[in-house]
């Protein structure tokens, strides 16, 4: 039995687009007024959570992925599955798209592809997203793009904070301005730029396309993915499933008052998006709060989670 949960410390990344609310919102200690993304829970390269506590204080996730494959359940990938971040979109992110597994294992060293889902914590009045496009074929698409016309292109949506978006690989999209959003994906840090406002950096330098990797895997015709969130109310919870497919599986956990959960997957990702409470097992008790990022091992088994607190679950 593993009775210690791996808590991690978030790994922070300036962007463009980036603001200020994982400070504001979160309470976390940003590098800069332009930080737009939390990488709270990940095993990528490209930024690695440490554990924070416990006999594996201070290495990283990917490490103990290495080294302690039985904390996972020896999980039967080789590469750590899923990341977990908090984007801060304070200005319009670039339009892009992402691979599958067998595009990105081809073309991008092994990457795994990416497929994410975004749950909206919170937005302004009049946000909305760029999710899918309005044409048919993969030639129209190509038209579209190589002629820059975006407005006719680009399928934009309302949302509002509470709205839940699953992103398959292949759909053109972007977060719009205003917009603060917990992303659960795949690992994987690969991402072709299609339109990027043609904005320019500090340095007077626009970021690179990535045109015909672009237009070789977006969808020719864009289907809104067929989900529906399930919703269970327990004593002292309310459970949203939103999603459940070969990637990942995601819920919303209300918790207000004292709930009892059993992690009986390989391993499970939590992260705590509002209020704040405890996470009981046995004698052990940790408390947690908004901004705090753990995962549940192998054989966690029963736990209690007391307090008024959202988490949003992930597990592959
Ligand atoms: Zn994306």
């Amino acid at each position: 039995m593993n009775d210690t949960p791996l808590f991690l410390k978030p790994v922070f990344q300036e962007r463009i687009w980036g603001g200020t609310a994982l400070r504001d919102s979160f309470g976390y200690e940003i590098p800069s007024e332009i930080t737009g993304e939390c990488w709270a829970i990940s095993a990528h390269p490209n930024g690695l959570s440490l554990i924070e506590n416990g006999e594996f204080q201070g290495k990283s996730l990917k490490e103990v992925w290495d080294n302690h494959h039985e904390l996972f359940g020896n999980y039967k990938r080789e590469k750590f599955p899923l990341l977990t971040k908090v984007l801060d979109a304070n200005e319009d992110l670039s339009v892009q798209v992402h691979p599958n597994d067998d595009y990105a294992n081809e073309h991008e060293n092994g990457e795994y592809g990416k497929t994410e889902c975004w749950y909206i914590i919170d937005c302004d009045q009049d946000a909305e997203l760029v999710f899918g496009h309005h044409v048919k074929t993969k030639e129209e698409v190509r038209e579209m793009i190589q002629s820059g016309n975006w407005e006719r292109f680009l399928r934009k949506v309302p949302i509002k904070p509470g709205d839940f978006f699953y992103v398959p690989s292949g759909t053109v999209h972007a977060l719009c301005k205003g917009t603060l959003v917990l992303e659960t994906q795949q690992s994987s840090d690969t991402t072709y730029r299609v339109y990027d406002y043609d904005r320019v950096d500090d340095q007077g330098s626009k970021r690179e396309l990535h045109l015909e990797k672009a237009m070789s895997v977006i969808n020719a015709l864009h289907v809104d993915a067929n989900i529906a969130p399930k919703l269970e109310n327990r004593e002292g919870v309310a459970v949203t499933t939103f999603v459940q497919n070969d990637f990942f599986t995601v819920y919303k956990w209300d918790v207000n008052g004292e709930a009892t959960f059993t992690q009986n997957q390989s391993f499970m990702l939590v992260s705590i998006i509002d209020g704040e409470g405890t996470l009981l097992k046995g004698s052990e008790g940790y408390t947690v709060r908004k901004g705090s990022n753990f995962i549940l091992p192998y054989r966690y088994g029963e736990f209690i989670l007391t307090g008024n607190m959202k988490l949003i679950v992930s597990h592959p």
